[in-house]
Formats: C-alpha cells, sequence, structure tokens
C-alpha cells in the first residue's frame, strides 16, 4: 500500500522536531502536525522562558551585590512589560527557527490537530486525512488544576508568561520543580510569594540534605514557605465574600467567570491549618498530565496507561506496530533533553535500521531554583536503602556571596558505593548548579569512583572544586 508520508509526526515540541527533521535527513518523507505553536512546551511555555525570567529576576541581589564591590548603583524598579514584550520577541524568532528548520529539512508542517483515524491514518482539524508508514505520537503534556471548587480562579504555569501585570501577592501550590522554580523567580521580581505544600518537605524524591537548603535559603530570601498544609478552599475575593470567608465561592462544578476574566483578580483562598488570606493571584503548580485525551488513540488500538500515559516498549513503539510515542505523552522522564534522545532514538530504529532502546539511566537534571540544584544519580536515602554507602558532603558560605554580606549557603555531595567506590549520587545546591552538573554528570555516567575525583586536580578558587577535595566521610551507612 502507498502511503502519503513515511513519517507523520503529531506534535512539533522538542521531541516531535527533532524526529522529524532527522527522519527527513535519512531521505523519509515527514509530515509534521502542531495545533498550537512549534516549539511546544519547552520553548514556547516552559524551560526557555522560565530560565529567561530565572535570569531576570536574580538581578535585584546582583545590583545589591554590585553595590558591595563598590559599584555606585541601584536596582530601580523592574518592569514587567518592557521584559514580557521582549521576551514575546524571542520567542516568536525562536518559533521561526523551528519552522526554518522544518522547511529546511523538507518536512511539511500542518499547523493543525491531528488526531488518529486508525492505525496509519491521521485526521487533521479541516477532516482531511493523511497516510504515514509509520505514526509517532509526541503531543506532551498540559499543567493540571486539582479537582476542588473554583480551581479555575487559579493559574497554571503556562499562564504565567502571559501576565499583563505582575500581581502584587501570589499563593503558589505544589513543592515539585515548577512550584519551586516560581516562588524562587516571583520572588526575585519583587512579588511577595507564599508557597504551600502538602508534604513534609519541598521536591519530594530528591536529596533531603539538598532539599533542606533549598528551602531554608528559599525562606532566606522571602518566600513564605508553608510545609504540611494544602489549600481547602478558595473564592473570588469581590463583592459577597467578606473577611470572615463564610461564602467561599462557587460549588464544585459551577463555572464564576471566563479565565481570562480572572487571571490574577484578587482570590481569597483557605488552608488546612485554617489560615485564610487574600492573594493578587494563586499558581497551581500541582502537576502535569500527558496530552491523549480526544486523540483517537484507544479507537486506534493504543494502550492508555493509569495516568493517561502512552504505554511503549524500550523503543517506543506502541502495541500498534506502526504508531510510536516519545516525550511527555508517554510520561517516562519529562524532560526536554530525554524526548530529544527518545527521539533520535525512535530514527535509529525505525529508519537506520539498527535498534536503539532508550537509555534512562543516570539522568543529570537541575532545578532552577535560586540556588540552583543540579543532581544526578542516587540520593543518599536511595543508595543506603540499596547497599553500604560512604557520604561525602560539605557545605559552606561561596566567597562571592559572602564577600558581599549575603548568608547564602551552598552545598557539594558526593554518595558513594563502599563496596565499588563508585559515586552513585551527586547533588549541589549552588550558583550555576546546573551547569556544573552537567561536568559532573559525565564522570558519574562513565562509572567513575571516589578515588577518580580525588585523582582530579582542583580548579581553585571555585565552588566546585569541593567535589575533589573533600577527604573524609561525613557518615557511612
Ligand atoms: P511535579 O510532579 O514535580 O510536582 C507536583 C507538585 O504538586 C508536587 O509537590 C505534588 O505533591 C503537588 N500536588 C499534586 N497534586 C496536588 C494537589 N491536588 N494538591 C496539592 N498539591 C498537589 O510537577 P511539576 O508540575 O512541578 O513539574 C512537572 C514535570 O515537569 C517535572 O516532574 C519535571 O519532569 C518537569 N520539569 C522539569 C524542570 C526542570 O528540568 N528544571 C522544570 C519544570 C518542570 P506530592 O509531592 O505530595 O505529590
Amino acid at each position: 500500500m502507498a502511503f502519503d508520508y513515511d513519517l507523520f509526526v503529531i506534535g512539533g515540541g522538542s521531541g516531535g522536531v527533532r524526529a522529524a527533521r532527522v527522519a527527513a535527513a535519512e531521505g523519509a518523507k515527514v509530515a509534521i502536525a502542531e495545533e498550537s505553536r512549534l516549539g511546544g512546551t519547552c520553548v514556547i511555555r516552559g524551560c526557555v522562558p522560565k530560565k529567561l525570567m530565572v535570569f531576570a529576576s536574580s538581578y535585584r541581589e546582583e545590583f545589591a551585590d554590585a553595590r558591595s564591590y563598590g559599584w555606585d548603583v541601584m536596582a530601580g524598579d523592574f518592569d514587567w512589560s518592557k521584559f514580557s514584550r521582549h521576551l514575546n520577541t524571542e520567542l516568536d524568532r525562536l518559533e521561526g527557527v523551528y519552522r526554518s528548520l522544518l522547511d529546511g529539512s523538507k518536512v511539511e508542517i500542518f499547523d493543525s490537530r491531528a488526531v488518529l483515524d486508525d492505525a496509519h491514518t491521521v485526521r487533521l482539524s479541516d477532516g482531511t486525512t493523511k497516510t504515514a508508514k509509520h505514526i509517532l505520537i509526541a503531543t506532551g503534556g498540559h499543567p493540571v488544576r486539582p479537582d476542588m471548587p473554583n480551581a479555575h480562579l487559579g493559574m497554571v504555569s503556562d499562564d504565567i508568561f502571559h501576565m499583563t501585570d505582575l500581581p502584587k501577592s501570589i499563593l503558589i501550590v505544589g513543592g515539585g520543580y515548577i512550584a519551586c522554580e516560581f516562588s524562587c523567580i516571583l520572588n526575585g521580581l519583587g512579588v511577595e510569594v507564599t508557597q504551600v505544600y502538602r508534604g513534609a518537605q519541598i521536591l519530594r524524591g530528591f536529596d533531603e540534605e539538598a532539599r533542606g537548603l533549598i528551602s531554608d535559603m528559599m525562606r532566606e530570601q522571602g518566600v513564605n514557605l508553608h510545609v504540611g498544609t494544602n489549600i481547602v478552599e478558595m473564592g473570588p475575593a469581590g463583592a459577597g465574600h467578606g473577611a470572615d470567608g463564610a461564602a467561599m465561592g462557587a460549588p464544585a462544578g459551577e463555572v464564576v467567570a471566563e479565565r481570562s476574566d480572572v487571571v490574577g483578580g484578587p482570590v481569597r483562598v483557605k488552608q488546612t491549618n485554617g489560615t485564610e488570606a487574600v492573594y493578587d493571584a494563586v499558581l497551581f503548580a500541582t502537576g502535569r498530565a500527558p496530552n491523549t485525551a480526544n486523540m483517537g488513540l484507544e479507537e486506534a488500538g493504543v494502550e492508555i496507561g493509569r495516568r493517561g500515559e502512552i504505554v511503549v516498549d524500550d523503543y517506543s513503539q506502541t502495541g500498534v506496530p506502526s504508531i510510536y510515542a516519545i516525550g511527555d505523552v508517554t510520561n517516562r522522564v519529562n524532560l526536554t533533553p530525554v524526548a530529544i534522545r527518545e527521539g533520535m532514538a525512535f530514527v535509529e530504529t525505525v529508519f537506520k535500521g539498527n535498534p536503539t532502546p532508550v537509555d534512562h539511566h543516570l539522568i543529570p537534571s537541575a532545578v532552577f531554583t535560586q540556588p540552583e540544584f543540579g543532581t544526578i544519580g542516587l540520593s543518599e536515602e536511595e543508595a543506603r536503602d540499596q547497599e553500604p554507602i560512604e557520604v561525602y558532603c560539605t557545605s559552606f558560605r561561596p566567597m562571592q556571596t559572602a564577600f558581599a554580606g549575603r548568608p547564602d549557603r551552598v552545598l557539594m555531595k558526593l554518595v558513594v558505593s563502599k563496596a565499588t567506590r563508585r559515586v552513585l549520587g551527586c547533588h549541589i545546591v549552588a550558583p550555576a548548579a546546573g551547569e556544573m552538573i552537567q561536568l559532573a554528570g559525565i564522570a558519574v555516567k562513565m562509572g567513575a569512583t571516589k578515588e577518580d575525583f580525588d585523582r582530579t586536580v582542583a580548579v581553585h578558587p571555585t565552588m566546585s572544586e569541593e567535589l575533589v577535595t573533600m577527604k573524609s566521610p561525613v557518615r557511612s551507612a
């Protein structure tokens, strides 16, 4: 049977675009459909704009530090609308880059939603169908709000980039990557930030000592962080909603107003600990879910897992042989570089005849809190459950900020196997920890031992030199 394309990719984010381009470079006839903007979550409403906001938010303290270094500077005010205009221009530019890369690779672009019709057919929004020998689903995920009355009054991370003004105060709900990053960003931009997390400590799953230092530093910098609490009620803080909090708004399911009317509008919130307060805005950073709804997946025989994810094997193949899926829609490791690797491995497997599973082991990552957190491998807690370990750890005030009189501390930590001496985990809380862990991650991925780290001469004076100069374990377990 002759197909319209060798490959039809649904979803123009990092993973889908890379797979489309690389497959086309192999001589495949490729099309891609994107219902929103090319670039996807990472470029349009995730990593890229978020990191630019991290940069924007870091200047406040840098101006203050500069004064300690002899510079006669004043920070002045932050102009959100100026930054936001510049940000949007940059995102338009990047979207254009993605489009021209696809054009240059001779990938046909459909600016349209696409759903499955059957194992070899996709249907576009205008009703037309296209057939393909292989279909790759790379539709990503979306932020989810908790299931509670009036939850629509709260923003999700997508909305942050569309704010016309910065709120004076914000309540951020959640303790994961997004909650902690935006707490630090908005705090740095001068917003009064309150963060509530239902668990005992933010950043669940990461090394406890690192989590402890990050939460201490966030509080030190002014984030009003409350753990062990959640929100139980929320409603518009307008007329009829008295200070006693008697009327918190509509019951579940009742629509109070369209989203665009309420984003940034004052919201009255009640917490499980009894606290009640009004915030200019609420941000739900309560997790993300795969984009699999109403896509014809189950009808085409594709298995959907418990969390709405597409179930795939090690080669990103679904139970339907012609249909593959990569990236957040598969809910494996939800990071851009992982989606890109999954896309490359898919092309290697399907178009280069070289079956390539994706290696999801020992992936370095960073949380762009302030200070940043760079991490790879096992936390101390995970490692000691696995085998006897030694822990090498140091926490200190780094030269640059100590000189400026800031109390900031950093942390350098290695978790080492007693039996093999291999570094099982490396955890860094420090400015630019994301940059550091990228490099330390190579050594850990290569299986470096503590002695390999020790044999490496320190680069002085740096913060990361501590990683190669820690002589004695602080504890064994
Ligand atoms: P996470 O899953 O990391 O965090 C969700 C948070 O919300 C958790 O603290 C969770 O609590 C809490 N939560 C969930 N449901 C509720 C609820 N009903 N009420 C109150 N709290 C709730 O999701 P994020 O949205 O922060 O990030 C999604 C993914 O995106 C990350 O896992 C990561 O893979 C990726 N990402 C990566 C970044 C990076 O690399 N720097 C940056 C941003 C995102 P609990 O812990 O108790 O479950």
